[in-house]
């Protein structure tokens, strides 16, 4: 079935941009989906509005029933370039806040958090402070946090862009590894060209704003 599908969505900012589209997108459960395109086309504008991080102009956004029982507002996980934790907590903290914010059981809670610290390999600074992190581990922290409500869907806009690259080529493989074992469905907005193909099972290349779907490439990723 499909987790995700826009029909004829277009945003125009309250400023006059005419930002995005209009833009037809199907995304399978569980497919792994790139969005390239030039700055300012529309990549992040997209990630939002199927976030329900404000309303399209005109079209429809329609996003998949959660599977996993949890509250369908907590289906969707959203990873950030700027990897955006809260200075004064922990790791372990900052993964557990969208929990607290959703109300969950603490003993739930807390084994969630801990799966969430393990998927993305952080188990070990837990306690440390965001401000003792590199920037790739700061970014596995980001991951966990947006993993702990155990989301059906993954947005990740551009959240490699400013790692070393070796760092960013650990990731990519740690992340190729975490949706070959969720199978979550992933949107991964990039400027890399390299990495969206490195990664997804579907490369969508938009053109320059109002982004639409410029062209589209299948990437025969071996089945695991
Ligand atoms: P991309 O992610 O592809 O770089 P964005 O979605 O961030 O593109 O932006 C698309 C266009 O919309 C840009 O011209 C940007 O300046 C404009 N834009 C983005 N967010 C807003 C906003 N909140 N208000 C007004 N204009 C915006
Ligand atoms: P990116 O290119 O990574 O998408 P941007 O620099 O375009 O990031 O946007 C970062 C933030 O600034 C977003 O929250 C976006 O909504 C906001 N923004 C971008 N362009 C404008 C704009 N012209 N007016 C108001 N807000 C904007």
């Amino acid at each position: 079935g499909l987790a995700v599908s826009l029909r004829g969505v277009t945003k125009v900012y309250d400023s006059g941009v005419a930002a995005l589209g209009p833009l037809d997108l199907d995304v399978r459960k569980g497919e792994f989906v790139s969005l390239l395109g030039p700055s300012g086309c529309g990549k992040s504008t997209a990630l939002r509005l199927i976030a329900g991080l404000g309303a399209p102009t005109s079209g429809t956004v329609g996003i998949a029933q959660s599977t996993s029982g949890t509250r369908a507002g907590h289906s969707i996980g959203f990873v950030f370039q700027e990897p955006t934790l809260m200075p004064w907590a922990t790791v372990r903290e900052n993964v557990r806040l969208p929990l607290k914010l959703s109300h969950a059981q603490p003993a739930g809670a807390n084994t969630r958090v801990g799966e969430a610290l393990a998927q993305v390999g952080l188990t070990e600074f837990a306690g440390a402070y965001p401000r003792e992190l590199s920037g790739g581990m700061k970014m596995r922290a980001s991951l966990a946090r947006a993993l702990v409500t155990d989301p059906d869907i993954l947005l990740m806009d551009e959240p490699f862009a400013a790692l070393d690259e070796i760092t960013r080529f650990r990731l990519n493989n740690d992340l190729l590894a975490l949706w070959r074992n969720l199978r979550k469905t992933v949107i991964f907005v990039t400027h890399s060209v390299f990495e969206s193909v490195y990664l997804s099972q579907r490369v969508i290349v938009m053109t320059a704003r109002p982004g639409r779907i410029g062209a589209e490439f299948r990437i025969d990723a071996p089945e695991p």
